[in-house]
């Protein structure tokens, strides 16, 4: 900013000066009331302004003065929302770890009956896990619940070109936190300052990390101040950062279980107009994978999908169309799909949608051939129960279930198209954490694959290979079994565009038992 007004200010001075200069030279032009002194003065002010400039331009220290005038202003702009008024009843679900900052929590409003007893307040908490799972919103809790400051910090605000700029800004902000004690220090993105250091001396990241260390070293037992940082990579911080006494506390905040969804979408719909129908409990079960941010999400998508519709209350039918919308994109209004490529593309979906059924892998929602974001159709499937463990028969079936799309195009128009591309992406990778993270493969056995290029990668593809040829014969196998049933289901996408769960069913119950060789 600053530098902004300065480099203003130096234009506009040296327009003034040319003028000036041109008038001095063609005395035509006369300027009668300035005097050589106000020329050489305005010459002179222009050649500071410059030189300033280039002081700010190349300084760091200047520079960083600048920065951290800049941030003083903000924060004392953002100083009245700075306790914020977030509690634990905010948060829903992920018991343990509340559990867990409860303690933390004590010691703030206690901290007497800690320090009588010697014990030291504990410094770092660290949220690893990923993305949009309640990271922030637990930090904001622990200092609604222990009415502290509460001093947000990216760890990408840190990293600057200018040497010591990163360090000056953890220096103010731990300053400023140790003002408004009790106060918490959330450092989200803490891996942009906190990785592993190099050999490299006076690296800019460096010096930041070692204030930020020097800072949690720094506290007196009278500053009630504990840092929060917040990662989606805890493999990558410095073994220093992690170490007791600065982030000894690691806590796992990870995607929420089915309970866990349900909480949270009540937590999300409780002020919201809900119909009769809408089962939260279901929601919570075809929302596997989710976390709290997309439920947040989902809940607010239904709501304006309920406005735009023009109805006063927020059905099934909005959370489905919201759940979709997340799942699959946006659906594409007037898409121009030629006829023989619905046709494909009904029996792709058919082919994932009958291997899927077959052999019984998730529960099958719903099959659509309307093109959503980039997908010209889907199938909307979800586990009937959460899983933490899989087997190896049921990752060789999801690789089955996503080969069977390419299976039906095969069978049916004795052609594969570019359709499959996204299932031979995931199929691939399926294999390949098979062989390589899970020692399931029969070649190379219980061990774990680190680095692929050092270990022989053509061994690994072509045990990847042999894995998904397997599964592609058995999709084959399948399909050629079971083409009426497949026919059938594309027939009536072709017709409706979708096919609900019930109706598979019921198309399933027909063909059961397989046709051999059917037409
Ligand atoms: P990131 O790693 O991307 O910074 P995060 O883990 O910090 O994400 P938050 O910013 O805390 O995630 O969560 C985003 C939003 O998701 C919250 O504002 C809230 O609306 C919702 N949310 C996430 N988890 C929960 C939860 N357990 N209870 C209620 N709401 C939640």
């Amino acid at each position: 900013m600053k530098k902004k007004i300065v480099f203003t200010l130096f234009i506009l001075s040296l327009v003034l000066s040319s003028i000036l200069l041109y008038t001095y030279f063609f005395s035509y032009i006369k300027f009668n009331s300035v005097t050589a002194t106000d020329r050489i003065l305005v010459w002179i002010i222009t050649l500071g302004l410059l030189l300033y400039y280039i002081r700010l331009e190349k300084n760091p220290q200047l520079a960083a003065e600048t920065i951290i005038t800049e941030k003083k202003k903000h924060d004392d702009k953002s100083n009245d929302s700075n306790r914020p008024d977030v509690s634990f009843n905010d948060v829903a679900g992920l018991d343990e770890v509340k559990e867990e900052l409860q303690e933390t929590i004590d010691f703030i409003n206690n901290s007497d009956k800690y320090m009588k007893m010697g014990a030291k307040i504990p410094r770092g908490i660290l949220f690893y896990g990923p993305p949009g799972t309640g990271k922030t919103l637990f930090a904001k809790a622990v200092a609604g619940e222990t009415k502290s400051t509460f001093l947000y910090a990216s760890g990408s605000e840190f990293v600057e070109k200018y040497v010591g700029v990163g360090a000056k800004r953890v220096r103010t902000l731990f300053e400023k936190a140790k003002k408004d004690a009790p106060s918490i220090i959330f450092i989200d993105e803490i891996d942009a300052i906190g990785t592993k250091r190099n050999t490299e001396n006076n690296n800019e990241k460096d010096q930041t990390l070692n204030q930020l260390l020097v800072e949690m070293d720094g506290f007196n037992r009278n500053n009630t101040v504990i840092v929060i940082g917040a990662t989606n990579r805890l493999d990558l911080l410095d073994d220093a950062l992690l170490r007791p006494g600065r982030f000894d506390r690691h806590i796992h905040v990870g995607n929420p279980n089915v309970r866990s969804r349900e909480e949270i979408l009540k937590v999300h719909t409780k002020d919201k107009p809900l119909d009769c129908d809408v089962d939260i409990r279901d929601i919570a079960k075809k929302t596997h994978g989710f976390s709290g941010a997309q439920l947040a999400n989902i809940a607010n998508e239904a709501a304006i999908i309920a406005v735009r519709n023009k109805k006063s209350l927020i059905s099934r039918t909005h959370f489905d169309s919201a759940i979709e919308r997340v799942v699959a994109g946006l659906e594409v209004k007037n898409p121009h799909v030629l006829a023989k490529e619905k046709r494909l593309v009904a029996h792709h979906e058919a082919g994932h949608a009958l291997v899927g059924k077959k052999l019984k892998v998730d529960m099958i929602q719903k099959i659509s051939i309307v093109p959503r974001g980039q997908a010209l159709g889907y199938v909307l499937n979800f586990p009937d129960e959460d899983r933490y463990l899989l087997t190896k028969s049921e990752l060789l079936n999801k690789i089955r279930v996503l080969l069977g799309g390419r299976a039906a195009e095969q069978i049916i128009f004795g052609e594969i198209t570019t359709g499959a591309s996204n299932d031979l992406e995931k199929a691939t990778k399926i294999a390949n954490q098979m062989i390589c993270t899970y020692g399931m493969s029969t070649v190379f056995g219980n061990i774990v694959i680190k680095d692929q290029y050092r270990f022989n990668q053509s061994k690994i593809d072509n045990e990847t290979k042999k894995i998904i040829n397997s599964c592609y014969d058995d999709a084959i196998r399948i399909i050629e079994e079971n083409k009426i049933m497949l026919q059938e289901i594309a027939n009536h996408l072709l017709e409706k565009e979708i096919l609900y769960g019930d109706e598979l069913d019921t198309i399933y119950e027909k063909y059961k038992f397989p046709i051999k060789n059917a037409t």
